[in-house]
């Protein structure tokens, strides 16, 4: 059955397109089947129409990393100490002992606030997540995330072949120093073979340096004791281009974190067209730094956010992420280019495109308002 939403403003992110005034879209159940001005529309729109007022609707957001698997470890981390502190904490809880309800009450809020679609990693829980998160009505990417040194022989093991109306699972590694690279390289051609992409923790902390660069540290030391230091150290390289050795950043990889890449780093992630998700509150939380935000983007690289896990952020609000950003951010983002960090560019990222990303014909009939806080941080 059509339907119409009409709202005062719309930025839709099609094409060039800034903001269009009095805004109307005509939908089904399905798909989104014509836009345009309301004065434009109006004759052709059906009779059940929704008209939102004086606000402005963007294309349903996506957040590209999350971990649902530890929303029962809330408030349970500490904060501002660095990474490895951080680690002990969240180690310190039952990380992988779910809660089902928790997890519900995660994605309904997340539903709420104009999350539409999420990329979420899970390391032992992926199908029962993909469960919730197909009951919830979310869209959804479940990363099956590979840490250790077991190494399945088969890429079809490495994550559930089953699929959700509005979901999958895909194939994850974890991190260079915890994830064996053959491991690491097989996740990626297993993703890259049922055409889905491929996530990694890539250069979050220096921690990370330590251990890809030397294959030493207190870290290392303490992955060592749990036998999941991968061997990855010792190689003089920086995380970016050991993983760029490994010949696993194109396309349709998402490197997520990237707070310490150098100006080489970031040319090798702009050449080979790797896709970075950057979680600011997440890397503020765990003390780890900022990631230079405005030489990434500068350098053409497709970016997006994600709020990572409720074990190292306050909420798991798109809208407040980019609030974040935008507040410290140095460069001028034109407001398209600010929302598309949370939509357009995260959809190319996941390679869902076709579906998100944009309010436009053909595309999921999904919306996100913008709330009053952050209209004059947008289109002032
Ligand atoms: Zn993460």
């Amino acid at each position: 059955m059509k339907k119409c939403i009409r709202a005062a403003r719309a930025v839709t992110l099609q094409d060039e397109a800034g903001l269009t005034e009095d805004f109307a879209l005509i939908h089904n159940e399905s798909e989104i089947l014509e836009t345009g001005t309301w004065s434009e529309i109006k004759d052709r729109a059906p009779a059940d129409v929704t008209d939102l007022g004086d606000v402005t609707i963007v294309p349903g957001l996506i957040n590209a990393h999350v971990h649902l698997e530890l929303s029962h470890i809330e408030g349970k981390t500490v904060q501002g100490q660095g990474f490895m502190p951080w680690v002990i904490s969240l180690l310190s809880n039952s990380t992988y002992d779910i809660q089902d309800d928790l997890i519900s009450k995660a994605l309904a809020s997340m539903l709420e606030s104009g999350t539409v679609f999420c990329a979420d990693i899970s390391t032992n829980n992926c199908a029962r997540i993909a469960e919730l998160m197909d009951e919830s009505g979310m869209g959804f990417y479940g990363f099956c995330e590979a840490i250790g040194q077991h190494i399945p022989k088969e890429g079809g093991a490495f994550f559930p072949s089953k699929t959700y109306p509005l979901g999958r699972n895909a194939g994850a590694g974890h991190a260079l120093y915890s994830t064996h690279a053959e491991m690491i390289r097989a996740l990626k051609k297993a993703d890259s073979a049922a055409n889905m992409p491929f996530s990694i923790h890539l250069a979050e902390n220096e921690e990370e340096d330590q251990i890809v660069a030397e294959g030493t540290g207190p870290f290392a030391q303490m992955l060592k004791g749990a036998g999941l230091l991968a061997d990855c150290g010792n190689k003089g390289l920086s995380p970016v281009a050991y993983a760029h050795s490994l010949e696993i950043l194109d396309k349709s990889t998402l490197a997520v974190h990237c707070v310490r890449v150098s100006e080489s780093d970031i040319k090798i992630l702009a050449d080979t067209g790797t896709n970075v998700c950057l979680c600011p509150r997440s890397n503020d939380f765990i003390g780890e730094g900022q990631a230079p935000w405005e030489k990434i983007i500068n350098s053409g690289i497709n970016t997006c956010l994600g709020t990572d896990s409720i074990a190292s952020n306050h909420d798991l609000n798109m809208w407040n992420e980019l609030e974040y950003m935008l507040k410290k951010i140095k460069i001028k983002m034109p407001a398209q280019d600010a929302l598309s960090l949370i939509t357009k560019n995260s959809a190319k990222a996941l390679m869902i495109d076709e579906f998100y990303g944009s309010l436009e014909a053909g595309k999921r009939p999904v919306f996100a308002t913008v709330p009053a806080s952050l209209e004059d941080l947008l289109f002032q």
